[in-house]
């Protein structure tokens, strides 16, 4: 490694003064194209290449996603499962949590509230306050296909972690005087462990938490949360921001001011 490395200074070296105006031409030293002498450097360069394409199709892949064009999809391409870990076991995931929690608590503090108890802001649950990366850890980040009996079971182990950047803007809304409203895909029967989970994890002081009740089963995430948010309206509440990890947590109808779209390249929900 380091003796490629020498080689390709010292052919660097050698190249140098025939790449460079001389000082009495009165410009600094600059590069030229050198034709010829860079037979190696080019080929290590070109051996690095494939591993690199295929890095960037999975970013591809993630950034559509990401921006909903993939719409709809089921599981990560076999060949990006490498590069999904990667994402979320490095600084990346963590990077983008960050960043969006930091532009969202940016949004809060220019929003005028009225004060009156009614200024909203609305969170999802998984993979938005908690993270149920201990799950995927051992489901193949997002390769299987999901199974809802075995994610049941991890709920029920009221273990999910809080994403610390969400819980920093969850608390920093309430500072502002917003009142937090918690509307989840997760079922009804899952309340009492979603309460004492979100509580373990530092959540607190939320006006609602909206879990799916039975004649929720069978609707899209879509259509459920519009239909919540269209009751919330309904009793006076402003929607101004809104949290969500899945577009089905954002779009549809009462949409909020704002909406704040969480990173999550392992799932995809309608
Ligand atoms: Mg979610």
């Amino acid at each position: 490694m380091m003796s490629r490395l020498l080689e390709k200074i010292l052919v660097l070296l050698s190249v140098l003064p025939f790449a460079c105006f001389s000082q009495e031409d009165g410009l600094f030293p600059i590069t030229r194209p050198v034709i010829g002498q860079f037979s190696e450097i080019d080929g290590a360069q070109l051996k690095e290449w494939p591993q690199r394409e295929d890095e960037l199709q999975c970013t591809s892949w993630r950034v559509a996603g990401e921006a909903n064009n993939l719409n709809p999809w089921r599981t990560i391409p076999e060949e990006c499962i490498d590069y999904v870990k990667e994402y979320i076991k490095g600084k990346g995931y963590e990077f983008d949590l960050v960043r969006v929690s930091k532009i969202a608590g940016a949004f809060a503090t220019t929003v005028n509230l009225s004060n009156d108890g009614r200024d909203a802001w609305i969170f999802d649950i998984d993979e938005t306050l908690l993270s149920n990366l201990p799950y995927y850890a051992a489901h193949g980040y997002g390769l299987e296909i999901f199974d809802s009996a075995k994610f049941d079971k991890w709920v029920e182990t009221g273990n999910a972690p809080a994403i610390e950047s969400s819980l920093n803007l969850y608390r920093e809304v309430l500072r502002l005087g917003f009142k937090a409203i918690l509307l989840t895909g997760r079922s009804e029967r899952h309340r009492s462990i979603t309460v004492e989970n979100l509580s373990k994890a530092g959540f607190c002081d939320w006006e609602k938490l909206i879990l799916r009740s039975t004649e929720d089963h069978g609707k899209t995430a879509k259509e459920y949360k519009s239909e919540k948010r269209n009751e919330l309206v309904e009793e006076g509440y402003r929607i101004l921001g809104n949290s969500g990890d899945q577009w089905s947590d954002l779009l549809g109808s009462s949409v909020s001011e704002r909406s704040f779209k969480l990173s999550n390249p392992m799932y995809y929900i309608p």
